[in-house]
């Protein structure tokens, strides 16, 4: 083995894999050098994850779950075995994913990097007036939280609007509620009560009338009239309709009229906190002028200076403590967040920033952490930031295994094990293992891609016509207006948390509500689905069974009495688990084969059903000759999924396959606008070729394409371009940029243009 950092020779220096089957991996013996940083490269579908997730990550979970008392055991995700003849010298392996960190609406970046407890020991001993412990400064905890909102920053709140009709007298049903109607014994309540002309349309009510109506509690009534109840008070509309509907008391309520409150009530931020979730005695308690709530709404990198300007001699560890982390989320390009953000609302690259961070924190030593693609959502400008933290984890003394496809990424690897030759049953082997070097003249796919570089493409498509979007000033957004030309291909650029989801993914459907969006995200009822049923194609398959068979097409229907009665035709059983991922096993009544005896006693040319589930795509086009079956299985191959199987079930896809799928149902519209947010995410060099094939296939048969894109390839091939920034947050959420290629790499200021002319050939 060839290191760059001096070669350890002790066999202790090696993490060993011996005979690794999983998937698709052919007995794969490999050994990865520890302390070091590893990249792992590859087509999609070669067997990285196989490799790196479903054996290392795994067996290290196991054994170390292994280690735990029964008790605990039975309490921690279970994990089978992996196909795998040994594995030897591992550490504690951490998974840094994509997964996102999801949480409470009381989960924020600020809580789960734990700045937040250390802002909080910091306000308990430099805060003036002092208020307590540090727990008082907890919005989670009874002593710290909002009376009123108790701590979520929010509360219900009745939308007048929708509830009342100003047209409208109380005779004529004013208040749209149920029980408010006009008849009904809350309505007597109001009529009765001699305060009002029921006759009188609400819109013309003095300022006076409006308020009694709405607002006047705990009044004793002087001139009642007839119907109402002697002994009891007047109560207006808005604090009555609260009691009823809006207490922790009012479950019963709530539910029963769940449809019409909807519909009137919306969350607003709490009146008494204003958002900041603390009681007003820890909000008045401050740093410099600063309420810890200040602090955590403030974007991070406003924040890091504040906090170190405090001049606090029995603070200053906590301090340093505190800039460090602010820091490490500022490189690794997450400055622009602010710690109050709810977690639930990051992205999928943001969530695996923010847990690194989590771990840049640690100072354990000897851990095998691993990233899964830890580029994505990230510009080249930001991509080098992101190196030096996963370097300075290595150097920290642990063994960092990522996989990755940036070549700005791979580019700092000690070592490389690259993946191949092809994907599926052609993959699973070790085509390169050694440094970056000699990478390059291995001859492998990433080899010879890596070296590969763009030309711009001219001339530019003309566009039909255009798309209007803006104003907008959504989150970051300073009332951008901007043209997308239909009939060509936009590429929307700029750093992370410059604005461009915000823009296309949440401002552009509003404007064009049927703008098609082809993304990463899970397929409904997946689980029961896969590739054959998705695409429509499993349903001249059954025809065709039923044809040679002379039987019914529905016995080799998944929801039939064909199927096996065990697992309903899923071939594998899943076991719930209150808190964890359900266990999956193969189903025991069919062994994974989905369907009864006498179903899988049929056969097409030789091809029992299940054989044929089992087919991958490639190898089903030579099986099958009919032509809506054959178009099907060409389309799959030309997104590039020839490798998967057709009964492949899509809760097993990665993100990037899933929208290849998608992707793949759309390739013959036309007319159609359609929004791409990172298309490239688990696509290998080689394969970005063949996605900007389909791009521009999409484009020619006559619609218009957004991608928002980081990756250099798929901006150089772009026919315009709308560059966001210039930085990231409030330092963003402007159009720096507008026009086509040639003109952005002229320009002054966009980093987008810098990368690219630097990435040009
Ligand atoms: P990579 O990480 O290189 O993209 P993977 O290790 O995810 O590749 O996949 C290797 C092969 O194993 C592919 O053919 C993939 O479809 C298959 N595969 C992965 N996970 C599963 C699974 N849970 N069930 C069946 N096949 C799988
Ligand atoms: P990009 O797509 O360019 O990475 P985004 O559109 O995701 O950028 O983010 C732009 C800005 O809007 C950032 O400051 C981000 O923190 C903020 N933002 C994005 N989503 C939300 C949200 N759900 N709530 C509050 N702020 C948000
Ligand atoms: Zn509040
Ligand atoms: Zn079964």
């Amino acid at each position: 083995m060839n290191l760059q950092n001096g070669a350890p020779d002790n066999r202790h220096d090696l993490i060993r894999v011996t005979g690794a089957r999983e998937n698709n991996l052919k007995n794969v013996t490999v050994s990865i050098p520890k302390k070091r940083l590893t990249v792992f490269t590859g087509v999609s579908g070669s067997g990285k994850s196989s490799l790196v997730f479903d054996t290392i990550a795994a067996e290290s979970q196991r054994q170390l779950n292994e280690t735990f008392t029964s008790f605990v055991r039975h309490r921690l995700p279970h994990y089978g075995q992996p196909d795998v003849d040994s594995l030897d010298n591992l550490s504690v392996a951490i998974v840094v994913d994509q997964k996102r960190l999801g949480g409470n609406v009381r989960s924020t970046v600020g809580t789960v990097t734990d700045i937040y407890s250390l802002l909080r020991l910091l306000y308990s001993r430099v805060g003036r007036p002092f208020v307590g412990y540090s727990n008082a400064f907890s919005f989670n905890d009874p002593h710290g939280m909002c009376p009123k909102c108790e701590g979520l920053g929010t509360v219900a709140a009745i939308d007048l609007e929708r509830l009342i009709d100003r047209q409208k007298s109380l005779n004529e049903g004013a208040i749209r509620f149920p029980t408010f109607r006009p008849g009904e014994w809350r309505w007597k309540r109001y009529v009765c009560s001699g305060l009002f002309d029921n006759d009188k349309k609400l819109g013309e009510y003095t300022d006076e009338e409006w308020d009694t109506l709405l607002y006047k509690t705990d009044m004793k009534l002087k001139h009642p009239g007839p119907g109402w109840p002697p002994t009891s008070k007047y109560e207006g509309v808005i604090p009555r309709f609260e009691r009823s509907f809006l207490t922790k008391e009012s479950e019963e309520a709530k539910t029963r009229y769940k449809e019409e409150l909807d519909r009137i009530v919306t969350r607003g931020a709490c009146p008494l906190c204003k958002g900041a979730r603390l009681n007003q005695e820890v909000l008045g308690c401050r740093i410099n002028g600063k309420s810890i709530a200040d602090c955590t709404a403030m974007q991070i990198s406003e924040l890091a200076p504040v906090i170190r300007a405090i001049d606090a001699p029995v603070a200053a560890t906590m301090v340093d403590a505190i800039v460090e982390r602010l820091e490490h989320l500022i490189s690794v390009g997450l400055g622009y967040l602010s710690l109050n953000r709810e977690t639930s609302t990051l992205s999928g690259g943001e969530s695996q920033r923010v847990k690194m961070v989590r771990h840049l924190g640690s100072s354990l030593t000897d851990i095998t952490y691993i990233f899964d693609e830890p580029s994505i959502g990230l510009h080249p400008h930001d991509v080098h930031r992101l190196n030096s933290l996963m370097k300075r984890l290595r150097d920290k003394g642990n063994t960092v295994l990522v996989v990755e496809h940036d070549p700005d990424v791979i580019a700092i690897a000690d070592h490389v094990i690259d993946m191949g030759p092809e994907a599926g049953a052609k993959g699973g082997r070790i085509v390169y293992e050694g440094d970056l070097a000699s990478l390059a003249a291995s001859g492998t796919l990433t080899g010879t891609y890596l070296g590969r570089r763009p030309r711009l493409k001219t001339p530019p498509r003309q566009p039909s016509g255009s798309l209007v979007i803006g104003p907008a000033s959504l989150h970051n957004l300073k009332d951008v207006s901007v043209r997308i030309p239909q009939g060509v291909m936009t590429v929307v650029t700029g750093v992370a948390g410059s604005g461009k989801s915000t823009l296309i993914n949440k401002v552009l459907p509003r404007h064009y509500p049927e703008a098609v969006f082809i993304d990463q995200g899970a397929i409904q009822g997946s689980k029961r689905s896969n590739p054959a049923t998705y695409t429509g194609m499993l349903d001249p398959i059954r025809e065709l069974f039923a044809r040679a068979n002379r039987v019914s097409p529905t016995l080799f229907s998944f929801n039939s009495n064909g199927a096996c009665p065990e697992c309903k035709g899923l071939g594998v059983t899943y076991t719930d688990l209150a808190f964890m991922d359900p266990i999956v096993s193969r189903c025991e009544g069919c062994q994974g084969r989905r369907f009864t005896v006498e179903v899988l006693g049929y056969t097409l040319r030789g091809k029992s059903i299940d054989e044929v589930l089992e087919m991958s795509v490639a190898d089903a086009r030579t099986f099958f000759g009919e032509e809506t079956i054959r178009t099907i299985l060409e389309r799959l191959g030309d997104v590039g999924l020839d490798y998967i199987t057709l009964g492949q079930p899509l809760n097993t896809l990665s993100g990037g396959e899933r929208q290849r799928l998608k992707l793949a149902a759309e390739l013959e519209r036309s007319g159609q606008i359609y929004v791409f947010d990172e298309p490239t995410t688990g696509l290998h060099l080689s394969d970005v070729d063949r996605l900007i094939g389909l791009l521009n296939r999409l484009v020619d048969n006559g619609s218009t394409v957004i991608v928002i894109e980081h990756n250099l390839d798929v901006i150089s091939q772009a026919d315009w371009i709308v560059d966001l920034g210039p930085g990231a947050g409030q330092e963003g959420g402007t159009v720096i940029f507008e026009g086509v290629p040639e003109q952005l790499i002229k320009h002054p200021h966009s980093l987008t243009g810098h990368y690219l002319k630097q990435h040009l050939h």
